[in-house]
């Protein structure tokens, strides 16, 4: 049977944040390949005649202006319920020894100044892919193979490329690439999954237009981890609505069951009255946090393989929008 083949220069993985940041700088002849229904943390729900962020992101940085989008300085005030280590234990896993960063690192720790674009995340991923010209093609990848250079897709078709540029999970990308066993992969990476809800209601707290409030949940009798109420700004609103997000580690012994239920009671032992509903959704994001490898064993393998890793679980260390934006932009 005669198999489609296709040629390109540079491949780009993952229809990211940082790849779509990535390819503004080049690129002639390259390919975007996502794989099919895989999205950006970035890309949000559909509500009304806008989107609203399946995550709340603030930036340690005026980073953003660097592609062009304003932002806006707000006060991040962060209240701790019960104590840090109870928190930490919450969100580290048992191969943990070290306490490593997190996004949760490179934020304040009491009340502080944070930054925010003015438009929502997912109006912004939008806006990035609209810049960009590159071919686009959303497939499976079945196999990689670096020595030949060349990516196998389901159903049959074959890439033939000279470099990749990877955004996709590095753990995933290592399972697809010849030679490697894919058995060994996963001892090497560690990561703890998030349950994150988001309510769209009126609460009983004061929230100004440019104040975010986090309750980080540093008790036992809390399943979630961290509570966050910003005001929102969906005009159809009227202003007197939050948004509310409530972010759940997902341990082993975390009770999944009903969880959009229990953030209900976990806000109202917090405090937060929540009234008149018109949103409330979960989602589970699986690389909710990463668990940096002591010594990552493949590092070589990609770098001799012609594989450059971006982003955040490509790189499986730029943790957030500025780590990023500073180490891609200007590659
Ligand atoms: C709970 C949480 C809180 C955070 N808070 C902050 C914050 O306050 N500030 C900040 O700057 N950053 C924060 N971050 C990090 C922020 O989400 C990232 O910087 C941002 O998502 C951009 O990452 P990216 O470009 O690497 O990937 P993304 O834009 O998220 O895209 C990931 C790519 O990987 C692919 N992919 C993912 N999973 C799979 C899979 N299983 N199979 C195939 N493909 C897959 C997707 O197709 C997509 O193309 C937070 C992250 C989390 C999880």
């Amino acid at each position: 049977m005669l198999r489609k083949r296709k040629k390109t220069k540079t491949l780009i993985l993952g229809d990211s944040f940082s790849s779509n940041i990535y390819v503004t700088q080049d690129l002639n002849d390259s390919l975007l390949l996502s794989w099919a229904g895989s999205s950006s943390t970035l890309d949000g729900w559909e509500f009304t005649d806008t989107c609203v962020d399946k995550l709340p992101l603030f930036l340690e940085s005026d980073c953003l202006k660097r592609l062009g989008f304003g932002t806006s300085e707000i006060d991040y005030k962060y209240v701790l319920i019960g104590g840090e280590e109870s928190l930490r234990s919450k969100i580290s896993l048992k191969s943990e020894e070290d306490s490593p960063h997190t996004w949760y690192d490179l934020l304040p720790k009491t009340r502080g100044k944070v930054y925010k674009p003015i438009l929502s995340w997912c109006q912004i991923i939008k806006i990035l892919r609209s810049r960009v010209g590159l071919p686009r093609l959303y497939a499976n990848i079945l196999s990689i193979d670096p020595n030949e250079k060349t990516v196998l897709l389901e159903g049959g078709a074959t890439i033939e490329y000279e470099n990749i540029v990877s955004s996709v999970p590095q753990d995933l990308l290592l399972t697809k690439l010849r030679g490697v066993n894919p058995a060994n992969v996963s001892a090497s990476y560690a990561r703890l999954p998030y349950n994150i809800s988001l309510i769209i209601g009126k609460v009983n707290q004061k929230i100004s237009d440019d104040e975010v409030i986090v309750y980080a949940l540093g008790r036992k009798r809390y399943i979630a981890s961290h509570i966050i109420l910003l005001k929102s700004s969906i005009n159809y609103l009227k202003n007197e609505y939050a948004l509310i997000y409530v972010l759940t580690p997902l341990k082993r012994d975390t009770d999944k069951t009903e969880i959009l239920i229990k953030n209900f009671s976990e806000l109202g032992n917090v405090g937060i009255e929540v009234r008149d509903v018109v949103f409330a959704r979960s989602y589970i994001e699986k690389y909710g946090r990463l668990i940096k490898p002591k010594e990552n064993p493949y590092s070589k393998l990609l770098e001799e393989a012609g594989i450059r890793v971006i982003g955040r679980y490509g790189s499986w260390k730029e943790l957030s929008i500025c780590n990023i934006i500073a180490a891609t932009h200007d590659h």
